[in-house]
């Protein structure tokens, strides 16, 4: 699932193709994905200058000079694939529902096998007032209003586990299963700790090793996106090295004595250390 440094490395993919750009045409290859496609999607978009291109979660947002905003989920299994429209190489798939064409001459294919993911429009100045944007917590990375002691107080404010505290979108927004597990290891503290056991100096511990986790799988994801633009600039997936994601029974690398266990917590899986998370 793309999680969010994938949907970071594709928003940066996209914001030179399309700000300042517009789409000369919206070809939707089925009704639907997991919502229906906005009604009259190519004449509400098409023409109209893009402004920005940002993130807010894991959702892209695509906003035009009218007014309106594109959101735009990946799902399960969504993939972006950005190419000039002089040398396309990418075979058609019957996966491929959405192929964008810009003013600029290229051609951005929305390849979705499991079609989890949606497209969906909103007036830009109303974002904040619709569900989820309405309730999203804030942003782990570059958000000048968010720091250790507003996370501490998000915290405080509930006695759930770490694991699902990290996972909750109102408490801190975009943090998908991965990159829990790989934080809370990092930072030493168990995904089972109660969030109101949590000291100051603990919290300001686990937002440090987040944000580098973050940054560290975004810089993968662009080198990544380099090494794969070359061939057909498939910018949807790549490999990251995981210190515990799907590392059950492998050895703990921080301490080398235990092997990794795997607990399921709200239906999710959690990979950690017995001995070095506390
Ligand atoms: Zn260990």
């Amino acid at each position: 699932m793309p999680e969010l440094p994938e949907v970071e490395t594709i928003c940066q993919a996209l914001k030179p193709v399309l700000e300042g750009a517009s789409f000369q045409k919206i070809q939707l290859n089925r009704p639907n994905l997991r919502y229906p496609f906005p009604v009259n999607l190519e004449s509400e978009l098409a023409y109209y200058p893009i402004s920005h291109v940002r993130r807010r979660a894991k959702y892209i947002l695509v906003d035009f000079s009218h007014g309106l905003t594109l959101i735009w989920h990946l799902g399960m299994s969504g993939r972006v694939v950005v190419e000039n429209i002089t040398a396309t190489s990418l075979k058609p798939s019957p996966h491929d529902h959405v192929i964008f064409t810009t003013s600029h001459n290229y051609k951005i294919t929305y390849r979705d096998p499991r079609r989890f993911g949606f497209l969906r429009l909103s007036p830009t100045n109303q974002l904040g007032k619709i569900s989820p944007f309405s309730t999203l917590g804030p942003e782990a990375l570059n958000d000048p209003k968010f720091n250790a002691k507003v996370f501490y107080d998000r915290l405080q404010s509930c006695n759930i586990s770490l694991k699902n505290a990290l996972l909750n979108q109102k408490i801190i927004a975009g943090i998908g299963n991965i990159y829990a597990s790989e934080a809370l290891w990092q930072a030493r503290l168990s995904p089972l700790r109660l969030t109101k056991s949590l000291t100051l100096t603990e919290t300001e511990r686990l937002l440090k090793e987040l944000q580098d986790v973050l940054r560290r799988a975004i810089a993968a994801g662009g080198s990544t996106l380099r090494d794969h633009a070359r061939p057909n600039g498939d910018i949807g997936y790549f490999q990251h090295e995981f210190k515990v994601y799907n590392r059950e029974s492998a050895l703990c690398f921080r301490c080398q004595v235990f092997p990794l266990s795997k607990i399921i917590q709200s239906g999710r899986a959690t990979y950690y250390c017995i001995k070095c998370q506390q």
